[in-house]
């Protein structure tokens, strides 16, 4: 058993480890006056700090939970360790050879604490790796590397390192450093054989895994020759010092650039969180074969809160199909209050940033960070871009999707904000429609029981004119004026001559459109000769049978006359499709130039502005007879 450690020893374990250095290694910490310094504290959740520290006596306490003590108290509880585990790891890292009491003298000793034997097993592993990695049986990974752009420098600077192919090497070294197999195999360097420990890692290459604090804990370990079993990706599993759900890969590197950029990008793979930070983005780190959860969250939030209490951004990275991870981040971003904070953005081409840093240059790494979109953008423009947004309909579809998720935003100035922002994506250019939508579906949820839950979208308007050509909103007056218009061009085509002058965009639903075209297909309206073998002509042209059927209900339905059926009358219907035809185009163009941005796309803007001023002459003209 592990004797008592020297007081002595104690006192200068304590007085070398300064306690804001310490702390500082796990959260953001600020100066808060009086010689204190203040951050979140990491033993209870909270939105604004109430954690202190005060060097001068070597002290924190949190005024939230109670929580306090001296820098070994701290290092306790952080990291769950005895008191005796404790001081080991900060000896460690200030270079103190502890001396214990034993049997009323004091020895050296190798019996330490669990804890610090793991770690120093994975210190004298990860050293192990690196020298294998420089061994001509390291070819494969070496290639590896630099076909990915890392030269040696790079893999020195991150620790990577070359596990052999043999089922002996790393433990034989281990066992040699004086390391038992039991301890090999907890620290999940070894499985357990029935001949004792073998390697876990064999013909891979692998990448340390530290701790906040930069000791190391684990590995991630990958396949170099595709015919060996196991993953392509194998972690060390759970043991007493590697536990996923905080480790963040690349955090001891990346901490300092997070607390000051107030900024943390989340990439995907060890190779990808490597070439961001030689591609000048230090803030990048990634999840060890876990996705990205509550206690990685903690474990951010503590080192991005920086000068102010307001919290910094989270950017999640996405190649551009990983709809589920991205539905996923939004789940979580959500139920943990921080969507506003987190940020998307979407790798070009699907290349992630390792691929992306080799084809295009670090440039091109750095871009997609600052091209981030804020999430609820994001999955708000993701919906809309589903909609044909050249239409009014396709327009209204996409407002009724959209509005659902803005209506899901908690924070009502942020909510108002992203209905203004709805509008303009949409090119609707009625902010107060849209956010009368929104305010819909805020009601529609409330009464649907609140946040937890599903919400109860309203109803949908189902877009009139959905392909199957079934009913559509028969109360609609323009829709009434065309189907009108139809009746009049089947049963009488002899009064609506005008008709002809029309084209197929003049009626605002495919069904109507359909029939146009057919009428168009048989000659127009002049061609008719007969009434009913223009009708049997025009049923014969049909497509399909739901079309015939629908020309046919057009040839019987009665005409809706109030007063006399002649070429007045027809003359008058057919001028209002024709002008409503013009309408639509005016507003659809001004959405689209809405929707455009001058200065990036200025020949589109130019194209569409110039079409705009012809249609509205030709409106004008309209009007005139
Ligand atoms: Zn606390």
């Amino acid at each position: 058993m592990a004797g008592r450690i020297r007081d002595e020893d104690v006192a200068l374990v304590r007085e070398r480890s300064p306690i804001a250095d310490v702390v500082g290694e796990y959260l953001q910490l600020r100066n808060a006056g009086g010689g204190s310094l203040k951050g979140l504290c990491p033993f209870h959740d909270e939105k604004s700090p109430s954690f202190n520290v005060t060097p001068a006596r070597g002290l924190y306490y949190c005024f939230g939970c109670g929580e306090g003590g001296d820098v070994i108290r701290f290092i306790q509880q952080i990291e769950g360790l005895s008191f005796v585990e404790s001081v080991e790891s900060l000896a460690q890292q200030s270079g103190i050879r502890l001396r214990y009491e034993q049997g009323g003298g004091y020895t050296a000793r190798n019996d330490q604490g669990q804890r610090q034997r793991l770690i120093e097993a994975h210190r004298e592993a990860q050293r192990f790796y690196a020298e294998q990695l420089l061994s001509p049986a390291a070819k494969e990974g070496r290639r590896f590397l630099t076909e990915r752009g890392f030269g040696r420098a790079d893999a020195e600077h991150f620790g990577v390192g070359y596990a052999p192919a043999g089922w002996e090497a790393l433990t034989g070294r281990l066992r040699d450093a004086g390391f038992s197999d039991q301890e090999i195999i907890t620290a999940g360097l070894a499985g357990q054989g029935r001949r004792g420990a073998y390697d876990k890692f064999r013909n891979r290459l692998v990448w340390p895994v530290r701790e906040v604090n930069g000791e190391i804990v684990g590995f991630g370990a990958r396949k170099l020759d595709p015919d060996d079993d196991g993953p392509k990706y194998l972690n060390t599993p759970e043991t007493p010092i590697f536990k996923k759900g905080h480790l963040l890969y690349g955090l001891d590197l990346a901490k300092r650039e997070i607390a000051r950029e107030r900024r943390a990008v989340i990439v995907e793979g060890y190779t990808d969180v490597m070439a961001c930070h030689l591609a000048g983005v230090p803030t990048a780190v990634a999840t060890c074969g876990t996705s990205f959860g509550e206690d990685h969250l903690k474990v951010l939030r503590r080192m991005l809160l920086g000068r102010s209490n307001q919290g910094g951004e989270v950017v999640f990275t996405f190649d551009g199909d990983a709809a589920g991870r991205r539905a996923a981040v939004r789940a979580f971003a959500e139920e943990h209050g921080f969507a506003s904070e987190t940020f998307v953005a979407v790798q070009p081409d699907g290349l992630d940033p390792c691929e992306l840093r080799q084809r295009h240059g670090d440039s091109s790494v750095r871009d997609l960070v600052a091209d981030r979109k804020p999430l609820y953008e994001f999955m708000i423009r993701t919906v809309i871009e589903q909609y044909d947004l050249d239409t009014a309909e396709g327009r209204m579809a996409g407002l009724d999707a959209a509005a659902d998720i803005v209506a899901s935003i908690r924070n009502d100035g942020v909510r108002k904000l992203y209905g203004v922002n709805l509008d303009h994506w949409l090119g609707i250019m009625d902010e107060s429609f849209v956010q009368r939508r929104v305010a819909q579906h805020v009601a529609a949820r409330r009464r649907s029981g609140g946040a937890g839950s599903a919400p109860a979208r309203p109803a949908p308007q189902a877009p009139p004119g959905a392909a199957d050509a079934g009913p559509y909103d028969v109360r609609d007056p323009s829709l009434q004026r065309e189907r009108q218009a139809l009746k009049m061009a089947v049963q009488y085509p002899g009064l609506a001559s005008e008709f002809d002058d029309l084209d197929a965009e003049s009626f605002s639903v495919p069904q109507h459109r359909a029939v146009y075209e057919l009428i168009s297909a048989r000659g127009g309206v002049r061609a008719a000769g007969d009434a009913r073998e223009w009708v049997a002509g025009l049923c014969d042209t049909a497509p399909d049978e739901a079309q015939r059927a629908f020309v046919t209900r057009l040839a019987v339905e009665p005409m809706e006359v109030y007063g006399e059926l002649d070429e007045h009358y027809a003359q008058e219907i057919l001028g209002t499709i024709k002008i409503h035809s013009i309408n639509r185009r005016v507003a659809n163009l001004k959405s689209r130039l809405g929707r455009l941005d001058p200065s990036a796309q200025p020949d589109e803007y130019q194209r569409i502005f110039a079409e705009l001023m012809s249609v509205e002459q030709q409106k004008r003209m309209m009007r005139e007879r």
